[in-house]
């Protein structure tokens, strides 16, 4: 078996690593580091978890340890897709650079210019980028980028599903066509291909196997989730969510629960700290000095449930979740994959559970197609109630006339909405006529997956009953706009059933 004293790096990054406690290297590492040292560029497919990150900074170091930054001039790039990753890219650069004398800058959202203008200008060795505010920092004249000697991208099949691309491009053309490139991705998806085809030259490619879909570690289980009434979902799905987790009881040290849009992240969060349970959010949207305390906090152990957007989690080192909680099945099979392999790290065991509702459940099909097995079903942990269809089946006028505006409604006021609204009432019409503002919060997340996540959820949302009357209802109550009388949308669904 390989060693890491086997990989010519530096004695002074090898001592760094053996008091990190590593002595074998990981597949990637051990596939990506010998070419890296020999001057390659490197395609590596590899997802989080796999020691991917230590596979590029560890030969960077090596590489670097000789010579001096000019100002304004760094030696290398990295670029990553969130802060978070970045900061985690820093963080390794930090472990392993103890014993050599290496500079190195940060430019992410939410650090302030000045500070990195300060060391950028002095001249650093490594420079840690997100792509916007890389570009940004170009822009005002502040980087010369002429003097890069090694670029990595980090995450890239992720800076896909952001909208990144382009600036990748740009920065490609940047730098000097004779730099070496050091690039990542847990998919081969084809823009990422062309990419990698137009900018990188004669790669070694090293592709390690996808631990969390096959990970034998990982106990996976899908609770097939229908609330009583559309207006309630929200509030049963919480319910539901929080049942699941009294279920695991103490073995559930610690959580993850993904949701799939920035709104849900902070309306469970809040739930979740309302019913007691010890919770905080996590995405975008908040400012980096309480992301780094939330992150901080749950890796301490302080903080027991992290609810968070995939972006905001993904790439996240927390070696001991216990469990992962997907609220929503994710509209990308490829976040499942993701997800999970936030639990059952580094041979630990883990659980993943997830919450399938109906309009999920093509999500749910593309998820187990991708990892080639069906995922078992849950008992309801509510014993039948979360789906008193009963009750549905009394009241079909409220199913019938709630689906569209629900989603945005349960965001919002699920716990006030009253139970007897009229369903008719204007306002509900309105928000069924305007699914945009559900589809933003994503949007400005993932840019490029917004027009797929507005397609895929909000006609699904809006039909729950479908599933009992094959899409008619839902696709002429649609047709029908925002006038529908009230009569129409009754007597339309008593029909049906
Ligand atoms: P990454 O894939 O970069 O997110 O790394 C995942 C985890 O693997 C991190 O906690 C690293 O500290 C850890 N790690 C990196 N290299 C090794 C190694 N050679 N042996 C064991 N764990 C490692």
């Amino acid at each position: 078996m390989t060693k890491f004293s086997d990989l010519s790096l530096n004695p002074k990054v090898l001592k760094a690593v053996e008091e990190a406690g590593y002595e074998t290297p990981t597949p990637i590492q051990a596939g990506a580091i010998p070419p890296a040292l020999a001057g390659r560029d490197v395609l590596g497919i590899a997802q989080t978890g796999t020691g991917k990150t230590a596979a590029f900074v560890m030969p960077m170091i090596t590489l670097l340890a000789r010579g001096r930054a000019r100002a304004r001039m760094p030696r290398s790039l990295v670029l990553c897709p969130t802060r978070e990753l970045a900061a985690q890219v820093a963080e390794n650069f930090d472990t392993y650079s103890k014993y050599v004398k290496l500079t190195k800058a940060l430019l992410i959202g939410g650090v302030s210019f000045k500070e990195q203008d300060t060391l950028i200008d002095k001249g650093v060795d490594v420079l840690i980028a997100t792509p916007g505010r890389l570009l940004d920092h170009f822009e005002r004249g502040k980087l010369i980028l002429n003097d890069v000697k090694v670029m990595v991208v980090d995450e890239a099949d992720r800076m896909l599903d952001m909208g990144f691309i382009p600036d990748i491009e740009r920065i490609f053309g940047l730098t000097p066509f004779t730099r070496q490139t050091l690039f990542f991705s847990a998919t081969m998806a084809p823009e990422i291909e062309r990419i990698t085809n137009t900018f990188l030259s004669n790669p070694e490619r090293i592709e390690v196997a996808r631990q969390a879909t096959t990970g034998e570690n990982i106990t996976q289980g899908v609770l097939m989730f229908k609330a009583s009434r559309k207006d309630r979902e929200g509030t049963e799905k919480r319910n539901a969510l929080r049942k699941l987790i009294d279920a695991e009881g103490d073995k559930c040290t610690n959580a993850i629960i993904f949701c799939n849009r920035k709104m849900d992240v902070d309306v469970v969060a809040k739930s979740l700290k309302k019913h007691g349970y010890d919770a905080a959010p996590i995405h975008g949207d908040l400012d980096q000095s309480q992301r780094t305390r939330t992150l901080d906090g749950f890796r301490a152990g302080d903080l027991r449930f992290l609810v968070a957007s995939d972006v905001a989690a993904r790439g996240l080192d927390v070696p001991s979740v216990s469990h992962v909680f997907n609220f929503d099945v994710p509209s990308h099979a490829e976040d499942y994959v993701h997800r999970i392999g936030r639990t059952g790290r580094a041979g630990r065991d883990g659980k993943a559970i997830m919450i399938c509702a109906p309009r999920d459940e093509k999500n749910l099909a593309d998820v187990e197609r991708l990892v080639q097995r069906e995922i078992p079903r849950l008992d309801d942990p509510l014993g039948g109630g979360v789906t008193p269809t009963s009750e549905a089946a009394a009241k079909p006028a409220d199913d019938s006339e709630k689906p569209r505006h629900s989603r945005s409604r349960s965001r919002k006021s699920d716990e006030k909405t009253k139970e007897q609204k009229p369903i008719t009432e204007a306002p509900a019409k309105t928000e069924a006529a305007k699914p945009a503002p559900e589809t933003k919060p994503a949007a400005q997340e993932k840019p490029r997956q917004k027009q797929d996540t507005a397609r895929k959820d909000t006609p699904r949302s809006d039909n729950n009953r479908s599933r009992n009357n094959d899409n008619r209802g839902g696709n002429k109550v649609v047709g029908l706009g925002d006038h529908l009388p009230d009569f129409i949308g009754l007597s339309f669904e008593e029909r049906e059933n």
